[in-house]
Order: C-alpha cells, then structure tokens, then sequence
C-alpha cells in the first residue's frame, strides 16, 4: 500500500522536514498546531491544518485525546510523530494502532520495552555489547543505591529510567551528596517522565558520543546506515553532531552489525538510534531512541539517502530501499543547532520578533528551519530554530564550509547562538578532533567568544591596512614563508570577501 495522507504530530523545523518527504512522495500533509503557532512554517505548508486551540504543551502539542480527535476527524491514514513531544510515548502510539491508523515509528510494545532504559541495556548485553557499568535494575532505596555506588566507585550518574532529553540526571561524586541526588532524581522523574524509578551508572569521565542509525522493514531486514558523533554538547543535550565519527571503519562496521543484530531481536520496524559512549578505547552501550534523531541529516547528507522518506516507505509496508552492501560514505557532514538563546547568559532561551533571516546557500549547505522575517519566536518551546548542515569531502573541507556558512547565516531580532559555533569551530581543540561531551565546560565559554571577537578585529584591521596600501599603490610584499595561522587566513577571507 502507499500513504495517502499523512497526519504530523509535531511542529518546527521536524514538522517542515516531514512536509517535504512526504510532498516527494505525493501524501497530502495534515498539520496541528497550538494558537502560538498560527504563523509558523509547518501551518503555511501543510495541505490542511486542525487547531489544537491554546494553553500549555500538555494542552496541546502533548494532548493525547485532542491529537487522537483530529486524527480521528482527518483522513489521515498514517502519524508521523517526529522527535521530542510524543515520539517515545507507547501509549500514544498503540492508541493510533488501536485507531487503525498507522504509527511512524516502531510497534507500540518495542516503543515501551526501549523506553525503559535498564531493559534497553539488558537486550543490548544479550548480543554482545558492553554497557556502561552499574545497576542491573531499578535502585528504589538509598542504601541500594550505597551499596551500588560503593561497588562500581565514584563518580557515579544516577538517572532517570524513563528519561530523556537530557533531562533526569545527576553526577554524584562522593557519599555526602549520594542522599539529596537520588532523591532529588527520583522527583525530577516523577515530574517529568511519570515515573520515579531511576538507576545508577558508572560516570564516565569527558567520554566521546558516538551513534549509529539504523533502519528496519517488516520483512525483517535491518541496515545500519554508519555512525555519528555528537559529542559538543552543553547540559546533557547536543550541539553539533558530525558523521562519520572519529572511530575506526572495522570497529564501525562490527558495531552496524551488532545493532542490527540486536534490532532483528527486538523485531524492530523502521528508524532508530543505538547511542554509545566511547571513552579510553571502550565502547558502552546507553540507549536506543526508538525515532527519527535531530541530527538525521549528517548521515543524509554522507548516504544520499532521505531517512524521512525511507520512514514513510517502510512504514505503508514497503521492504527497504537498499541493502547493506549498497550502502556507502561519502565525505564528512556537520549539524550545528541553531538556537534562539545567549550564550553568554547560560544559554537562556530567547523569544520574540525575527526582523531579518539571511539563509547560507550554495552546493553542500542545508538549512532545515521554520523562521522567517517577522516571525515571532513563542516563548514555551524548545529554543531550536533551525539547523545548519554542510557537507565536505573531508573533515577539513566540512569545516571550512561551516567557517563560511556560519558567516552568512543571519538571524536578527533575537540573540542566537551562533556566534558560539564560530567560536568553537575555530579552537584547536574542535579543529584536531580532540573533543568530548564535556569540552564546553572545559573551555571557557567566554574566552572562545572574546578571542573569536579578537579574530574579527584583526581581520578588519588587516583590510584597512590592504586599503591604505592600495591608496598609495603600493602592491604588498608577500612574505616568502607565510605563517599559516588562524588569523593571517581569517584576514586573507576577509579581505577576499
Ligand atoms: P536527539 O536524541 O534526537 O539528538 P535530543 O535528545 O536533543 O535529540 O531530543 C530531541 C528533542 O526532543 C529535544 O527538543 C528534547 O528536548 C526533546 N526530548 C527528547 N526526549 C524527550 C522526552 N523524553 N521528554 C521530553 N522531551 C524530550
Ligand atoms: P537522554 O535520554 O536524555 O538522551 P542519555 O542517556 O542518552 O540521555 O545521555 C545523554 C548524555 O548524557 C550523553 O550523551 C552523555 O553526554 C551524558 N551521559 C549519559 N550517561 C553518562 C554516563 N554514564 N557518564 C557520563 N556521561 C553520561
Ligand atoms: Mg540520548
């Protein structure tokens, strides 16, 4: 069967993307949308539109009974829930399955069983991959929790079962403070995700993350589509993802093969992420998130294969695309999230009128937003905005791209954080690959915006000095071995430019 139509549960720059992959297919789009959202991208583009009416995201965008009335009243054959909102909620998707209707993403059961992180790391030990050490099951009292902590040593991370998003976490790194964490964890959970129960891990020092994307049909295949690293992260959540990762090609394919293997398991239907952490040469397992990832389009764009399509395919019953073998890699991607938030006040998100967006072009940019000029940011969402995506056929190429593409993207109105990824796309640190989830607390975020402020300057003084020099005609003398150093080459753009 194809998709007729196709219901997206999701607003923002996801809910776009969808639109598109499903226009290359030829489904009608139905969008819903909040009050807050009357102006926004997905609503303009969408075939038709249902209001979920105002208030807050539980009553709107997380409204279960509401989506499944529109659902219901729409002629949607199928729901894409995107990321975040209610892609990982089994209830959700097992009433759109009792609804007869088609959930995108994997069956309802698989969507509950890799919700809950233990087991997830369970099924991932059973086909051979190592998992980060610590608690086999839920820690539910405090002298477990002692005992676990004293076991595995300190430091340790106490987290949330049923988390996400980087949310429902907390480093311990002595007894004194074991008591008021897990406690304090135990609520964090209970509040965000419903339920309490949380469990205790190894923390694991300035490790790399490191992922690999997955895809299955429902006649049983499963292919990896290669790795990614996201490891520039700030308070748990990502900031830029690249692919390929740094890992070596062999380790790469062994560990596709496993996460196949362990899909093939599961019976899993359609897009996934397994997410490891890598640290000293080790490879642990840390969770699957059973839907379409933010940072899909770095393996895009290294695959030439459309992950949203390939979800809509596989989803109206048809086999996948591609096998493994005709699977291949090209070049190096960068994702830089774009959001609405100031670097310089820990990160507080920003809301408010857009006057001016300038978008980057050229061959091997993507930019994947919802904004455009006078737009109005709403204030309760999530602070992503868009997401600059380059290609390279090199990691140097990628990044020499990004220097440009970042350059040209404007967004006025409201502060953003851009300028924070030319900063950090000019460290040392970033350029040699020496990078960890922990290197924006390492690194003084500060510092790197004001020496990438010094660079701008002595760039612009470098072009008065070239315009005074041609006033007198005088053509400068090109030093025989010029240093080749970060400013001397930012000046030589300017100048270009
Ligand atoms: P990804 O895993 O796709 O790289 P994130 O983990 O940053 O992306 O999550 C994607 C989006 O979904 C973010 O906006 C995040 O806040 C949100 N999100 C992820 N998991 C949850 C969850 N369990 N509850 C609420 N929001 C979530
Ligand atoms: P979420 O479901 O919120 O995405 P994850 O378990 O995927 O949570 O972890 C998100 C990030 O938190 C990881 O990418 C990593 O930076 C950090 N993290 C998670 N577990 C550990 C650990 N055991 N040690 C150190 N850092 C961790
Ligand atoms: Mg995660």
């Amino acid at each position: 069967m194809t998709l007729q139509s196709v219901l997206i549960a999701n607003r923002g720059e996801i809910a776009v993307r969808i639109i598109r992959a499903c226009r290359l297919q030829g489904i009608y789009t139905i969008a819903i949308f909040s009050s807050d959202d009357t102006h926004s991208l997905h609503v303009k583009m969408a075939d038709e539109c249902f209001s979920l009416g105002s208030g807050s995201v539980q009553e709107t965008y997380l409204n279960i009974p509401k989506i499944l009335e529109i659902l219901d009243k729409s002629n949607a054959d199928a729901v894409h829930p995107g990321y975040g909102f209610l892609s990982e909620n089994a209830e959700f998707a097992k009433a759109v399955e009792a609804s007869g209707k088609i959930f995108i993403g994997p069956k309802s059961e698989i969507i509950d069983y890799l919700g809950d992180k233990i087991k997830a790391k369970n099924i991932a030990r059973e086909v051979g991959l190592p998992v980060v050490p610590g608690s086999t099951g839920f820690v539910h009292t405090f002298e477990e929790a002692k005992q676990i902590a004293e076991d595995i040593g300190y430091p340790i991370i106490i987290k949330s079962a049923f988390g996400g998003g980087g949310r429902g976490m907390e480093r311990v790194n002595s007894v004194h403070t074991l008591r008021s964490a897990f406690e304090g964890c135990q609520a964090i959970s209970e509040q965000f995700f419903g339920r309490k129960e949380v469990f205790i891990e190894k923390f694991i020092k300035n490790p790399r993350h490191i992922e690999i994307q997955f895809i299955g049909d429902h006649f049983g295949n499963v292919i990896h589509l290669g790795d990614r690293e996201c490891s520039i992260q700030r308070s748990n959540q990502k900031l830029i993802e690249e692919a390929p990762s740094f890992l070596d090609r062999n380790i790469v394919d062994e560990l596709g093969e496993k996460v196949c293997d362990l899909a093939k398991n599961l019976g899993y239907v359609n897009a996934g992420t397994a997410e490891f952490l890598w640290k000293d040469n080790h490879l642990y397992f840390n969770e699957i998130n059973p839907r379409i990832q933010v940072e899909h389009p770095v393996t895009e764009m290294i695959t030439g294969i459309d992950l949203v399509v390939e979800q809509l395919k596989v989803a109206a019953g048809e086999p996948l695309s591609y096998k493994q073998d005709e699977i291949s890699f090209q070049g190096h991607a960068i994702e830089f999230r774009i959001n609405a938030e100031d670097p310089y006040a820990q990160n507080l998100p920003q809301s408010g009128k857009i006057t001016q967006v300038i978008i980057p072009g050229g061959s091997n940019v993507r930019f994947d937003t919802f904004i455009y000029p006078q737009y109005s940011i709403p204030n309760h969402f999530d602070s992503l905005v868009g997401k600059l995506i380059v290609w390279g056929k090199n990691r140097e190429q990628a990044i020499l791209m990004a220097r440009n593409a970042l350059k040209e993207l404007t967004i006025s109105g409201v502060k953003t954080n851009i300028e924070l990824h030319q900063a950090i796309i000019e460290t040392r640190e970033y350029q040699q690959w020496l990078i960890s989830t922990g290197f924006l607390n390492q690194i003084n975020i500060t510092k790197i915006l004001r020496n990438y402020e010094y660079m701008k300057i002595a760039a612009i003084s470098q072009v008065f000095e070239l315009f005074n020099i041609s006033q007198q005609n005088i053509v400068p003398e090109v030093p025989k071995n010029p240093i080749r150093n970060m400013w001397r080459e930012s000046a030589r753009r300017e100048q270009v430019r």
